[in-house]
């Protein structure tokens, strides 16, 4: 996130983690906005920000990718995993323990690319499920 004015990430504290990254306003549903998963948001503009972001909904405010929030861990998830680079939304469910990836159509694969191996053999090897989301059904994957 380059500035105030960009995407879906929380109020407090201000980051500019997600750098130029716009993509979870693509991928993500926004209910409060009737925005289907994989369309643009209206508001975007593209690798700058959100048009409202003062006025955007909760659940913008609300929302953190892992690679987002990863960031402030000791080990980061690599910059070739930013969402908007490697095509790939990963979020959690069920209070963190469970790892869904969320790719547009024209992307359903890239998650597995070699970038991936590393962070999925993580999740794999403490356990923790990962999922796919495809049009709203999730297919565990390990
Ligand atoms: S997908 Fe993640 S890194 Fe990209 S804008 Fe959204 S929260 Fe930030
Ligand atoms: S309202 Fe703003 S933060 Fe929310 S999806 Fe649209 S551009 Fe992104």
């Amino acid at each position: 996130m380059t500035n105030a004015a960009t995407s879906q990430t929380p109020d407090t504290p201000p980051r500019n983690d997600c750098g130029t990254c716009t993509y979870c306003c693509r991928v993500m549903k926004v209910k409060e906005l009737n925005k289907p998963a994989n369309t643009a948001c209206t508001h975007c503009v593209e690798g700058s920000g959100c048009t409202i972001y003062n006025e955007r909904p909760d659940s913008c405010r609300q929302y953190e990718c892992l690679w987002f929030r990863s960031q402030q861990f000791d080990k980061p998830l690599s910059p070739a995993l930013r969402p908007d680079r490697c095509k790939v939304v990963m979020g959690t469910i069920n209070n963190g323990n469970e790892i869904v990836l969320y790719m547009e159509p024209a992307h359903q694969t890239a998650w597995q690319q070699p970038a991936f191996s590393e962070a999925l053999g993580l999740f794999v090897t403490r356990g923790i499920p990962v999922y796919v989301s495809d049009n709203d059904q999730l297919r565990r994957i390990f």
